[in-house]
């Protein structure tokens, strides 16, 4: 038993948080940056760091995650990092040549107090930054909030360096994409693509963090959103943010910027939310729902009849980022499933709001909570108390569904121990098709392992 010391006492924990449900913030800036093409993101701090971060990236996606650092020195971490990171800039365009440079702090710089806004400015004025190239920057101190946190305030620092308003207004919807995979970034475009629906989607790391291999390395992939797009976005006719945690912000900054009017939305993962996300593209981009989309629809529709018996009633524990919580719960629903435990390490209070909505009629026994001490060890101890029979996840679950012997499927960030979550979508009906296979096959596969053998079955 790996987690042999968790018992099934929970004690009131006021300063103690074990194994969070999070990650740090520049994570989040980082995968945040790396959705525009051509950029490079910059991390302001020590290399440890920045190389934890890209190591974190690198191990979830399997593909090269480029970064730079500030290198902090003892001497830079007592004097202040402006004179590391004004070369750092210089070398960076000389020798890597990206289109932007993408800077995110990190708790060392957040402490010392540097003035990232003042370097970054500093550089434009002593003319650092070559004609047509770009330096943005965020304040990400990780002990505040959570790797969501550090995306929400990247794609913020997007729009406010980059969305602008001329006199043209253009026939486009913003689509601001929280923090989901490469796969599922490409499915909404595929969406709206056979609703011909014109989209700026951002951030778009498809074909950044998931590129095909070719045999030839590109430094900056063909993926991601590009500069003009960003720059249109402040004539966009209207903008949809998929998930409040990481686009709320950004869509309020576009709306007050630009006067782009915005409507806030859960990331489309299951029947219900891919409803809405459908039926409100197709009312602002003025475009009918593609028969293509219905009949995908109809397919998962007809998935979940098939297996119902399979699904009903089931226990469900899950725990991560609060924008993939909150519609995954309402899926798990829909299938009469039981999300009798969620948890997730990032703060904020929309998250209990969404939660008590969508639970206390349906489902009043269900515990849930969000912030500093909601961790994993807390939902062990939940399961102790009374056991679930899945638990959905990233990949820090497998322990405890190691010891507890409970079906396991992984989604989310990150996963270090599986492939295929990048390249496979999670959003849409299509998506929903594949979330449920794979939420099937694992409870199936327990049933097959376990069952007497009179019972073992064929066909299922
Ligand atoms: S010191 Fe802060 S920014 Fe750096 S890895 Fe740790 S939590 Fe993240």
């Amino acid at each position: 038993m790996l987690l042999r010391h968790t018992t099934d006492v929970i004690l009131d924990r006021e300063a103690l948080t074990i194994n969070p449900a999070k990650t740090c913030q520049p994570i989040g800036a980082m995968y945040a940056a790396l959705g525009v093409h051509g950029c490079l993101p910059h991390s302001h701090g020590s290399q440890g760091c920045c190389s934890y971060h890209r190591t974190a990236l690198t191990r979830h996606y399997k593909e090269p995650v480029m970064a730079a650092t500030s290198s902090f020195t003892e001497g830079s971490s007592v004097f202040g990092g402006q004179a590391n990171l004004l070369q750092a800039v210089d070398t960076i365009f000389a020798v890597y040549n990206p289109d932007i440079i993408a800077i995110h702090t990190t708790c060392l710089s957040e402490t010392i107090g540097d003035d990232v806004n003042q370097i970054a400015q500093k550089a434009r004025d002593d003319g650092k930054v070559p004609a047509g190239k770009y330096l943005i920057h965020c304040n990400t101190p990780s002990y505040v909030g959570s790797h969501i946190t550090g995306y929400a305030n990247m794609v913020t620092s997007l729009v406010k360096h980059f969305s602008a308003k001329s006199v043209t207004k253009k026939n486009q919807v913003n689509i601001i994409s929280g923090w989901v995979e490469p796969s599922d970034m490409r499915e909404i475009k595929r969406i709206a693509s056979e609703m011909g629906a014109k989209i700026v989607l951002f951030p778009d790391t498809s074909d950044v963090l998931d590129a095909p291999m070719t045999g030839k390395h590109e430094f900056y992939p063909k993926g991601g959103v590009t500069i003009p797009e960003l720059i249109s976005t402040g004539d966009s006719k209207s903008t949809i943010g998929l998930g409040p945690f990481c686009t709320e912000d950004a869509a309020i900054l576009l709306d007050n910027k630009c006067k782009v009017k915005f409507e806030m939305l859960e990331i489309p993962i299951g029947v219900k939310a891919t409803d809405r996300f459908v039926t409100t593209l197709s009312r602002m981009a003025g475009v009918h729902v593609a028969e293509s989309i219905t009949a995908d629809r109809g397919r998962l529709l007809d998935m979940i009849t098939d297996m119902h018996k399979y699904l009903y009633g089931k226990r469900v524990a899950l725990y991560g980022d609060p924008d993939i919580l909150v519609p995954l719960t309402e899926f798990l629903l829909t299938l009469d499933m039981k999300p009798v435990y969620v948890v997730s390490g990032t703060p904020g209070k929309k998250f209990e709001a969404s939660m008590h909505k969508l639970l206390d009629e349906k489902l009043p026994d269900a515990k849930f909570k969000n912030g500093e001490r909601a961790d994993m060890y807390l939902m062990h101890q939940w399961i102790k108390q009374e056991s679930v029979d899945l638990i959905i996840g990233n990949s820090y679950g497998k322990y405890i569904a190691r010891d507890e012997n409970i079906p396991f499927v992984r989604l989310g960030f990150p996963i270090l121990d599986r492939v295929g979550h990048s390249y496979f979508p999670t959003v849409g009906y299509t998506g929903g098709m594949h979330f449920l296979t794979k939420i099937l096959n694992a409870i199936l596969d327990k049933q097959d392992r376990e069952c007497p053998e009179e019972k073992v079955e064929l066909v299922m």
